[in-house]
């Protein structure tokens, strides 16, 4: 069975010649693409037909960083305002009341709004497991499926207490591994067009045990798969590495083993300029995170830099509680914004960022089957409507169009693995109403349990 996208005003394939294609079609076959051209519609007679006069086509976006069950904790004022070491004993606080419910609706939430802005792929990293509850990445799998996203859930580790992370989230090497482990077997799925890859993700290794490092590697290693984190994402981070192991976060990566093919990293703010050159010798991959960064006052990744000496980088939301949404659109215009601010005229173009937005993020993922449109590639697409008045007068370039006026509102359908998941803009798999409902108890019975051992949040939760 053909489904057939016809007479599309654009198709914006970010293939290597990054072809447009002016008023043409792209057939699906199944969860792949069949033939993208003009006037194929002879050809499939018998296919679907989904009219594409007034929408732009292109690949699904690919989201290289999240939190989702943050999504939950967000638009707080006792943690408003703050740096994110100060940001992180509030919200860590809040943490500790993490159950598989809050895991649940963090991914419909989080995962949710991802697919109305046009995303198809998305990462999570769960390091927040209270001692004792089980079954989180389950729950945020099973919520991702029953929507239809592709997804690379990262089993997170805490291995040690601080004066930020509280005990009650630190597990020990044996069950953290385990749970790794059990997890990889259950839904690693390593084949092509593959819907769930697992990773292993120590948060930030600088303050983990070496010996879970180690057993991180050796696990990813055994299954090949990839370990994500972050690096370099504050001043405080700096200094306190500096400080204590007298090196920048880098170069402590780099002496421990954890720059390299398998490696990804969030954030990735604070780099020497040789070790720029460091992140590419290693290939490993970042995750820029603009909106987050300036939610925290950060500091802004280097992007232009990076994209010169060829890094392998993608965009990514980050946490709802430090991006306050999980909107890639937003996401894709405000890093468009920062990089031309910070790093000057000429420093990205539109394309540029919807490269990290898509190819970017597939390289970063180690995945081949998507991030671009042709032939063979997974029918992970996004169908945006541009024949409405907020965008009346600026259809002069589509790709302008997307990255700098670009919002939710933009996106009318979109097709992961060939099954249509957002349709008029709404997800077609799940009852939104129902879901947000959910999530909205569950969120609010968690910062209630939270009030009592976190002072000022009752204030958040007045009814
Ligand atoms: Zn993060």
């Amino acid at each position: 069975m053909y489904t057939i996208i016809q007479n599309a005003d654009w198709i914006i394939t970010m293939d290597e010649k990054r072809t447009r294609w002016k008023h043409s079609d792209v057939v699906i076959e199944g969860k792949e693409i069949k033939e993208i051209g003009k006037n194929l519609a002879g050809k499939y007679p018998d296919a679907k037909v989904i009219d594409g006069k007034g929408k732009l086509v292109l690949p699904g976006f690919v989201n290289v960083h999240h939190h989702t069950w943050q999504s939950l904790v967000r638009n707080i004022n006792v943690a408003n305002g703050l740096k994110l070491e100060p940001w992180l004993k509030v919200v860590y606080e809040i943490f500790k009341e993490i159950n598989t419910d809050v895991a649940r609706a963090g991914a419909y939430a989080g995962l949710g709004e991802l697919l109305q802005t046009g995303c198809t792929t998305s990462n999570d990293l769960f390091y927040a497991h209270p001692v004792g509850v089980e079954k989180l990445i389950d729950a945020e799998i099973e919520a991702a499926a029953e929507m239809g996203i592709r997804f690379h859930p990262n089993r997170g580790v805490h291995s040690k207490a601080s004066n930020i992370v509280p005990p009650e989230l630190v597990g020990s090497t044996e069950v953290v591994m385990a749970d790794a482990e059990r997890l990889i077997r259950k839904y690693h799925d390593t084949s092509r067009f593959s819907m769930c890859r697992v990773g292993i993700a120590p948060n930030m290794p600088q303050y983990e045990t070496l010996e879970i490092l180690e057993e991180s590697k050796k696990l990813a290693e055994k299954y090949d798969v990839l370990i994500h984190g972050h690096l370099a994402e504050s001043v405080y981070e700096t200094k306190y590495t500096l400080d204590t192991f007298g090196c920048t976060p880098a170069r402590w990566f780099e002496k421990h083993g954890l720059l390299g093919d398998r490696f990804y990293y969030a954030h990735v703010v604070h780099l020497e300029d040789d070790e720029i050159e460091l992140m590419k010798e290693t290939n490993t991959g970042v995750a820029h995170c603009p909106i987050s960064n300036m939610f925290l006052n950060s500091g802004v990744c280097r992007i232009p830099d990076l994209m010169k000496a060829g890094v392998r980088v993608g965009l990514g939301v980050d946490g709802a509680a430090s991006s306050n949404s999980s909107n890639m659109l937003q996401e894709i215009r405000s890093a468009y914004l920062v990089n031309r601010l910070t790093w000057g005229d000429n420093a990205v173009s539109a394309e540029d960022i919807l490269y990290l937005a898509t190819v970017g993020g597939a390289q970063v993922l180690h995945r081949d089957d998507i991030g671009y449109l042709a032939p063979q590639m997974a029918a992970d697409i996004t169908i945006m409507d541009w024949d409405q008045l907020q965008y009346a007068g600026g259809q002069n370039d589509p790709v302008d169009c997307i990255v700098l006026s670009g919002e939710s509102k933009l996106v009318d359908k979109v097709f992961v693995n060939g099954e249509l998941v957002v349709d008029g803009g709404r997800l077609t798999k799940v009852d939104e109403q129902q879901k947000a409902r959910f999530v909205n108890d569950v969120g609010k019975a968690m910062l209630r349990r939270a009030s009592t051992h976190l002072e000022g949040l009752e204030k958040d939760i007045e009814d």
